[in-house]
C-alpha cells in the first residue's frame, strides 16, 4: 500500500467517528465566542484520539488546540465550529422546517469544517505514529468566524506563531483550492453625544446625536467618490436615540464596516472616515467617541501550498456520493430558484470552460476535483483565515457538502450540513488535508519552498487591524 493509500484508509476508517462529532456539533448550533456545547465535543473528540488538548487560548473560552507530537515541522490544521442566527432548519429535508423558530443553525456547514479538519489531523498524526515520521500536529479549534473574527484576536497573541504551514477548508459546492484574496476588514463603532431637549418646546437647547450620525454618514457618502474603487465602505444604525420624535436625541450609535483588498489601504482609509464623523460632531455641538471593535486581514494565498493541495486533489479523483448523498441532492436541487442555478453556472464557469458550464450545473453534485489556477481576484468578502495566512503560510480547499448553486447562509446549507451529502464532502476534504500535510511531511523542501514565498509576499510584518487592547465581544 502506498502512503496516499494509507492516508486515505485512516481517514475511512475514522469515518463514523466524525461524521458522529459534525452531526453532534450540528445538534448544538451556537453564536461566535458562546460555542460551549460544540467546543466541548470538539475537545472530547480531540482528547478521545490522543491529542494533548489546550483551552482559553488567546483568552477567549471556546478557543482550543490539540497537539500531538514534537519538534519540526509543525503542521496546523484550523477548524471552525460556530453557528449563525434564524437559520435554524431540520435535517436532510428539502422544505423550509426549522428545528426551532428562529433559532440558530449551522447555515455555513461550520459543524462539517470543524470535525473534518479534525479528522485529517488525526490521519495525519495516526500514519506519522505508524511510521516513526518526526513533527507535530496541532489541530486549532477557531471560534467565532461568523461575526467575533476569532482567528485575527489568536493571531494577534501569537497562537499560530511556531507553526511551519496551516491547513484548512470550506464546505460547498466545489471541490477547489482558494485562489486569489479576500477584503482586509475593520468593524469601528462610533458613539455620539448630545443634549436632550423637548424638540417643539426647547429645541435650542438641544443638541441632535442623531443629527450628527446621519451627517456624517452624508459625509461618508459623499467620500466614496474619493477612495480606491476596491474599497467598501457600509454602515448600520445600532442606536437611534429612541422612538419619540419630540425628544431631541442625545445618543446615536453607529456600526462601520471599512474593506479594501489589503490592511493597509483599510488603515488609509480609516482617519478619513474617522475624519467624518469628528467633522459631524463639530458641527452639531455634540461629542463622539470611536473604536476598532474587531477586523480582518485580506487572504494571502500560497502557490506553492495550492499546487500541493491542487495535486493531492486529482490524485485522490472524483468525489464519491453515496446513494443517499445524491437523494439528498436531488432533493435539495429541487429547492433551488433560476437565480440560485444561474450563480451555480457563474461559480463553475470560474474553473471550467464557461461554455461547458450550463450542462455541467445539471449534474447537481458535482465530483470533478477542479486544479488550482493561481488568481488576482479579490472576493468581496472577509474572513478571518486571513489573519492566519499573514503569519503562517496557509492553504484551504473547498469539497462538496452542497448541490450547486446552494446559496450561502441558508437554510438549504443548514439541511445538508447534517446529511450522508455532508458526510461524504467530510472525508473527501479530510482526505484532501491529510495527504496535503502527509506530502509536505515527504518532501520538507516544498515547506521551505512555502515559507520563502511567504515571506516575499508580507516581508514577516503583521499588523494586526485589531488594536492591542480590544476583546473579543460576543
Ligand atoms: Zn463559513
Amino acid at each position: 500500500m502506498d502512503s496516499k493509500d494509507r492516508i486515505v484508509s485512516l481517514v475511512e476508517e475514522k469515518k463514523d467517528f466524525f461524521t458522529n462529532v459534525s452531526d453532534r456539533v450540528w445538534e448544538t448550533p451556537e453564536l461566535g465566542f458562546m460555542e460551549y456545547k460544540s467546543a466541548a465535543t470538539l475537545m472530547g473528540a480531540l482528547e478521545a484520539q490522543g491529542f494533548k488538548v489546550e483551552k482559553g487560548l488567546a483568552g477567549i473560552e471556546t478557543a482550543f488546540s490539540g497537539t500531538w507530537g514534537s519538534g519540526k515541522p509543525v503542521i496546523a490544521f484550523l477548524g471552525e465550529f460556530d453557528a449563525l442566527p434564524s437559520l435554524s432548519q431540520k435535517a436532510a429535508l428539502g422544505t423550509k422546517d426549522p428545528v426551532g423558530p428562529g433559532g440558530n443553525g449551522h447555515g455555513c456547514g461550520h459543524n462539517i469544517l470543524g470535525a473534518a479538519s479534525m479528522s485529517a489531523a488525526t490521519a495525519l498524526k495516526d500514519y506519522m505514529s505508524e511510521k516513526g515520521v518526526p513533527g507535530t500536529v496541532i489541530y486549532y479549534g477557531c471560534p467565532a468566524e461568523e461575526s467575533g473574527c476569532g482567528k485575527t484576536f489568536m493571531a494577534r497573541d501569537g497562537v499560530f506563531d511556531g507553526c511551519d504551514v496551516a491547513i484548512t477548508w470550506h464546505p460547498g459546492d466545489t471541490n477547489s483550492i482558494m485562489s486569489g484574496s479576500t477584503l482586509a476588514n475593520i468593524h469601528v463603532r462610533f458613539w455620539f453625544t448630545g443634549k436632550a431637549a423637548h424638540a417643539a418646546a426647547s429645541p435650542h437647547l438641544g443638541r441632535s446625536a442623531l443629527d450628527a450620525a446621519e451627517i456624517m454618514n452624508i459625509g461618508v457618502n459623499f467620500l466614496r467618490e474619493h477612495v480606491i474603487p476596491e474599497a467598501r465602505i457600509h454602515y448600520a444604525f445600532e442606536d437611534v436615540g429612541g422612538g419619540a420624535p419630540n425628544v431631541v436625541q442625545d445618543s446615536a450609535q453607529l456600526l462601520y464596516f471599512i474593506r479594501a483588498p489589503k490592511n493597509d489601504q483599510v488603515m488609509e482609509l480609516y482617519p478619513r472616515v474617522v475624519k467624518c464623523a469628528e467633522g459631524a460632531a463639530h458641527m452639531t455641538e455634540t461629542q463622539v467617541r470611536y473604536e476598532i471593535i474587531t477586523g480582518l486581514s485580506d487572504y494571502i494565498p500560497n502557490d506553492t501550498l495550492a499546487e500541493v493541495m491542487s495535486d493531492c486533489m486529482q490524485e485522490l479523483g472524483p468525489q464519491k456520493f453515496s446513494d443517499e448523498a445524491r437523494k439528498v441532492g436531488d432533493e435539495m436541487y429541487a429547492t433551488l430558484t433560476p437565480a440560485n442555478i444561474r450563480s451555480g453556472i457563474a461559480s463553475l464557469s470560474g474553473h471550467m470552460d464557461p461554455a461547458k458550464a450550463p450542462e455541467k450545473v445539471k449534474e447537481k453534485l458535482i465530483a470533478d476535483p477542479f486544479p488550482y489556477v493561481k488568481s488576482s481576484y479579490v472576493m468581496p468578502g472577509s474572513t478571518d483565515v486571513g489573519d492566519v495566512s499573514y503569519v503562517v503560510p496557509t492553504v484551504q480547499c473547498g469539497a462538496v457538502t452542497q448541490v450547486i448553486g446552494t446559496p450561502g447562509h441558508s437554510w438549504q446549507v443548514t439541511a445538508q450540513s447534517c446529511s450522508a451529502l455532508a458526510h461524504d464532502g467530510l472525508v473527501y476534504g479530510a482526505e484532501t488535508m491529510a495527504l496535503t500535510g502527509l506530502r509536505l511531511l515527504e518532501k520538507p523542501e516544498l515547506i521551505e519552498k512555502a515559507k520563502a514565498e511567504h515571506f516575499r509576499a508580507t516581508r514577516g510584518i503583521y499588523n494586526c487591524p485589531i488594536p492591542k487592547e480590544v476583546k473579543p465581544l460576543p
